[in-house]
């Protein structure tokens, strides 16, 4: 077929536009559909499968099989070529149908003659609607713009099979038949709590209504209309007050970058050359982008499709003339739910209101879930074609402790969680009234109480629950949000500003901790099999130690002559430590050099993260001024147990004889050779872990912003002297957890857990 991807299918789209307007029932149309197709591409065969009940793709039209074969050929989803093109669903170009493995014959379709095979998916709002096939009698490679302009028309068909009602309207009809059911389903947890409220469906872009353009010039115009407004409302968005907390700066900033993406918007442009409106280009455009989100694992590169979603979403609104940042009236107590979320969409929101999100898509490390925590949203993502179940104003809890979603609930679930709620909201202000009062035992063991934290947003708590000073301030996150690594001077200033913020409280900054589940956006992990154990952490700083020398130059900076404390996760061995020690005199000795300030004191530790270390403490301890275990993991190490995997999460408990054993074992080093050991995973977390560790003899642990409060209520009902006896006493033992013994302990003595 001659001529480029555009002019063909504009040919083609011109002649489809004529046909639908003129009158005539939709059935009817199809048929003249399939046989302007099956002429245009000079093709024997064009038949169009239309997806029905039960996941069957059932012919519904044809040019060039047996008439008689309409509405009897059926294929399942996955059987035959047609269900292997819906499964997966992308384009399928065969010159000979017959060799591929797939091939099934149907003898009722007379279709014996026909070798080469081109066949797309129509997809209609994500899913799949049907198939459409044209085949001929010869041989045929099919050339790349043959298959755009089938995949271009199947687009179109989309929108005739949904208004001749030839296919369900998904969001019309209750999902399996039971959409007033309560129901609960699982996701993902990417932000703790519980929310209780009504679902607010995210912005649904209305359909296209005109799918072919009047002329690609006026369309075009259109576009680049509706893509300058949307640049101007992103640069408003980030130059609003409101925003102004540097994070959600760095996400829009990398968000209005994504929105200049040549890629994207050419792929648009092409379209619009092809013969579609201006809507229609991008929502071809988004089908394009939700195609290749089906094949793509990389997390980092499923957030950004994820982004370019939204983008999209917004583009269409500009496009539509609705305002994508007119604050849309949400409930008291909205729980926004949506297939996925940008982080300007999430800030578009008056956040008060909001009390949960629960997403179809999404990972923990997707910026908006990044933005979730730190603005205490409960968020559960992953949850299966959730837009589908809910209606707008059901009655939904988000469970973010758990990850599980509750639709419709019947009044007794509701009434234990809005009762949940309400306990811990009470809760919370009792330890309100701890806020001043000091993190000690009964028998008075002064009991050093710290925050973790890793978003700017995250400092402000610290005054608020009161605590003794950030024990474990996590870099990467400033990491994880920008598109590029942040270069000293941005590094300086914002650890600079964190320092400032914490008032004199002291922080203890662990360089970059990235790999495992925390993934750059610019360097790509090599697929490794088993990423928790392999080059991530300190294995990467010190295979890059440039990277290592801008952080640590900016942390010099950023104290300013200021007392600077700075650690070293996951290191496995003492050479590890002396090689990031080395890297640190370095720059200080270059900021010596310069004559800049040196900070006035200085505070080297690593952290307690891979039980190899253990081995080593004695030499260890004599470079160190203090340790700190990183319990999560350790853990993982210690137990041989994936921390990401749901499967086993249960399996080991931390309170056992191994897991205390072990901690026994770092905290009697430390002790004998008097450096300060902390301890700053989950774990210290739970006042119940808190209370065995103190028993322990922990007497510094750094625990997240919410849990201050209920850990230093547990500390100061406690007796450090009776709970070391017991935990020393159980230690012994050799059952598999500790937990029902402590909890009765606790119990008995009076100790809030
Ligand atoms: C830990 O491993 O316990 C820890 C505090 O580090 P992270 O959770 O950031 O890996
Ligand atoms: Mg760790």
């Amino acid at each position: 077929m001659p001529g480029d991807a555009a002019a063909v299918s504009r040919r083609l789209l011109g002649r489809i536009r004529d046909v639908m307007a003129k009158p005539g029932m939709p059935e009817e149309r199809l048929n003249v559909i399939v046989r302007c197709i099956a002429e245009d591409m000079c093709a024997a065969v064009c038949s169009c499968y239309v997806m029905r009940a039960g996941e069957v793709l059932e012919l519904f039209a044809t040019e060039g099989l047996r008439a008689s074969a309409v509405h009897q050929t059926r294929l399942r989803v996955g059987e035959g070529l047609v269900g292997f093109i819906a499964a997966h669903p992308r384009a399928l170009a065969l010159s000979d149908a017959w060799s591929h493995p797939n091939f099934v014959y149907r003898p009722e379709t007379g279709e014996e003659p026909y070798r080469s095979f081109l066949g797309v998916p129509i997809v209609r709002g994500a899913r799949v609607a049907g198939v459409l096939v044209v085949q001929t009698t010869e041989t045929r490679e099919f050339a790349p713009e043959e298959i755009e302009a089938l995949e271009t028309v199947a687009m179109v068909l989309a929108e005739l099979l949904t208004a001749g009602n030839l296919i369900d309207r998904r969001e019309q009809i209750p999902v399996d038949g039971n959409a007033l059911v309560p129901l609960r389903i699982n996701g993902l947890k990417l932000s703790e709590g519980l929310g209780v409220g009504v679902a607010y469906l995210h912005r649904k872009v209305p359909f296209v209504k005109q799918m072919v353009g009047e002329s690609p010039e006026v369309e075009a115009k259109r576009f680049d209309e509706a893509l300058e407004r949307m640049h101007s409302a992103l640069d408003e968005m980030l130059a609003a007050e409101a925003i102004g907390k540097s994070e959600y700066r760095d996400i829009l900033e990398a968000y209005r970058m994504f929105a200049a993406d040549r890629g994207w918007i050419e792929r648009i442009r092409a379209h619009i050359q092809g013969g579609l409106s201006a809507e229609a280009a991008v929502q071809r455009a988004q089908e394009e982008n939700r195609a290749r989100m089906q094949d793509v694992t990389d997390p980092y590169l499923r957030e950004r499709l994820c982004d370019l979603e939204d983008l999209t979403d917004r583009l269409m609104l500009h496009l539509m003339g609705l305002d994508p940042a007119e604050r849309r009236t949400l409930p008291a107590h909205a729980i926004l739910v949506a297939r996925t979320l940008g982080p300007a969409d999430l800030l578009d929101y008056d956040l008060a209101k909001i009390h949960g999100v629960v997403l179809e898509e999404g990972s923990p490390s997707m910026h908006v879930a990044i933005i979730a925590r730190a603005l205490n949203i409960p968020m559960v993502a992953r949850v299966p074609e959730v837009v589908g179940k809910i209606g707008a104003g059901d009655p939904v809890i988000v469970d973010g402790d758990n990850g599980s979603v509750f639709i419709r609930p019947g009044e007794d679930v509701s009434a234990a969680f809005v009762a949940t709620v309400r306990m811990r909201r009470e809760k919370q202000k009792t330890y309100a009234v701890l806020r001043d009062l000091p993190a000690q035992t009964r028998d008075g063991e002064r009991v050093s109480l710290l925050m973790n934290a890793g978003l700017l947003a995250d400092i402000p708590i610290l005054d608020e629950v009161n605590a003794d000073g950030i024990g474990l301030y996590r870099t990467e996150l400033p990491f994880m949000v920008r598109s590029q690594t942040p270069d000293v001077e941005v590094q300086t200033q914002l650890y600079r500003s964190v320092i400032d913020q914490a008032g004199g409280r002291p922080v203890c900054f662990r360089t970059l901790d990235v790999g495992g589940d925390k993934m750059l956006p610019y360097w790509q992990n090599a697929g490794e099999e088993n990423p928790a154990m392999g080059w991530r952490s300190i294995r990467i700083t010190l295979d890059h130690p440039a990277i290592m020398r801008q952080q640590l130059r900016a942390l010099i900076r950023a104290a300013d002559g200021r007392p600077l404390s700075v650690m070293f996760p996951m290191i496995a061995e003492v050479a590890e430590f002396d090689a990031a020690r080395r890297i640190l005199d370095l720059e200080l000795a270059r900021a010596q050099h310069r004559g800049d300030p040196l900070p006035r004191e200085l505070a080297v530790g690593c952290m307690v993260e891979v039980p190899s270390i253990v081995f080593q403490l004695p030499q260890l301890l004599q470079r160190v001024d203090f340790l700190s275990v990183g319990s999560n993991d350790l853990a993982q190490f210690l137990f041989a147990r994936d921390r990401g995997n749901q499967r086993i999460a249960e399996r080991y408990d931390l309170l056992s004889p191994p897991f205390l054993s072990f901690l026994d074992r770092i905290l009697d080093a430390c002790n004998a050779a008097g450096k300060p050991c902390s301890l700053c995973g989950e774990m210290a977390a739970s006042p119940l872990d808190a209370m065995a560790l103190i028993g322990l003899g922990f007497r510094r642990v750094s625990v997240n912003g919410p849990a201050v409060g209920p850990v230093k209520a547990m500390i100061r009902s406690m007796n450090a002297a009776d709970t070391e006896r017991i935990v020393r006493k159980l230690l012994r033992s050799s059952v598999h957890s500790l937990r029902t013994n402590l909890a009765g302990f606790a119990l008995d003595h009076g100790v809030q857990i």
